[in-house]
């Protein structure tokens, strides 16, 4: 049996959620909800690698995280909760006399989100620290990467997996422009519509599930080795390679009780199947069948299910 190696090098952040009925004003202190507050291990990079971890058959994956937390509790859960989900943490290392990358969440009542970032120990995974990683992209069958960490060091990691012929799914998140000397050493690229629309240049005009392909299209003309997936949240996906093939990957008909960690399920569905080098249309069927679960389920890394949990409902 081949064994797949995946390599996720980005983010972990911990974050703290409070629901409120409604938030204080400046200088105002008050209480939030009673038994209101809790905490969730999060960032892209560690999501995605719980996805791949949760969602591969664990006899023919490894996989590897790479990145930094801080000298704290919240680093040491994080290390904690990677470690139980069977991903190799060798290479995420604590800072010392640095706080780990936080989220704090206020909702309130009315369903808005208010988030303050702090990226902590995640500005430490800098270009030293990635040319340190060489030898494990190397290893690598897929390098996963978002753009929580500096960019500088997401354009390292890209020069590394091309120098080394492993391919490279990049998932642009947070949204912003990339240079062609990136985008031309990806082989997927899976933006949702919003981060699609920012790497085109027009920020107010998304793609939908019916213009999805002239999307596809300029994005791939920008040197995308093998495809371009727009994730459309409940509309599903559109897919189109460099060979021409292209669809619409329908999302599930399902109640949806909190979208966080859909985009990160499908990316971690996606990439454990394109590793084995299933079909790229079965591999991303399969994501969306994981993801629809995520969106059924509230939270976000605990929300992503197993491989089992799949199993169970294709029975
Ligand atoms: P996030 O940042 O919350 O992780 P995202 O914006 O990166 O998400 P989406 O495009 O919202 O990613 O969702 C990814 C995939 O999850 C979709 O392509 C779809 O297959 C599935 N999905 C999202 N929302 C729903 C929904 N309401 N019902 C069913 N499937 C959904």
């Amino acid at each position: 049996m081949t064994v797949s190696n995946i390599l996720v090098l980005g983010s972990l952040n911990m974050d703290l959620v409070m629901q409120t009925k409604v938030c204080p004003a400046g200088g105002q202190t008050m209480h939030g909800d009673p038994d209101g507050f809790h905490t969730g291990a999060g960032g892209k990079g560690a999501n995605q690698a719980v996805a791949v971890a949760r969602l591969s058959n664990p006899s023919d994956t490894k996989i590897y995280m790479a990145g930094c937390v801080g000298e704290d509790v919240f680093g040491q859960d994080m290390l904690r909760g990677l470690k139980q989900d069977n991903v190799d943490v060798d290479a995420v290392k604590v800072i010392p006399n640095k706080s780990s990358g936080v989220a704090m969440i206020i909702v309130e009542s009315n369903g808005e989100n208010r988030i303050l970032l702090s990226e902590g120990a995640n500005s430490c995974v800098d270009v030293p620290f990635v040319q340190a990683l060489e030898e494990k992209i190397q290893h690598s069958d897929l390098l996963i990467l978002q753009l929580e960490i500096p960019l500088l060091s997401v354009q390292k990691a890209v020069e590394l997996a091309h120098k080394h012929h492993v391919d490279v799914l990049l998932n642009p998140a947070p949204a912003v422009s990339l240079s062609p000397e990136l985008l031309q050493h990806v082989s997927y690229l899976v933006p949702n519509e919003h981060e699609a629309a920012v790497l085109l240049g027009c920020p107010e005009s998304p793609p939908t599930a019916q213009n999805a392909e002239l999307y596809a299209d300029k994005l791939l003309a920008t040197g995308i080795r093998k495809a371009v997936i727009i994730t459309l949240g409940s509309e599903g996906a559109f897919y189109k390679t460099k060979t021409g093939e292209s669809a619409h990957i329908p999302a599930k008909k399902v109640q949806a009780i909190d979208t966080t960690a859909a985009g990160d399920t499908f990316i971690g569905a996606f990439s454990t199947s394109i590793s084995h080098e299933k079909p790229l249309k079965d591999s991303l069927q399969f994501a969306a069948q994981s993801s629809a679960i995520t969106v059924q389920r509230k939270g976000a890394a605990n929300s992503i299910p197993t491989y089992t949990d799949i199993q169970n409902i294709l029975k």
